[in-house]
């Protein structure tokens, strides 16, 4: 049976199949795109936590130095 309306789309990330209302080229469902949000949020800060570490190694020797 053909339904009209209605395509089986994989997801280009996890390879999941969702049914949505029309085909979508590279699609990459909600789960994907909260996992790839958060990598970013993740590696922020990350970046943020080693230039913290940085500092406060700074902040070290320049308390031995005194
Ligand atoms: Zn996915």
């Amino acid at each position: 049976m053909d339904s009209e309306g209605a395509a089986v789309v994989t997801c280009n990330t996890c390879a999941m199949f969702v049914i949505l209302a029309k085909h979508i080229e590279n699609y990459t469902c909600s789960k994907c795109k909260l996992v790839a949000l958060l990598e970013e949020k993740v590696q922020q800060l990350e970046t943020r936590i080693s230039k913290q570490q940085q500092i406060k190694e700074l902040e070290l020797f320049l308390d031995r130095a005194d």
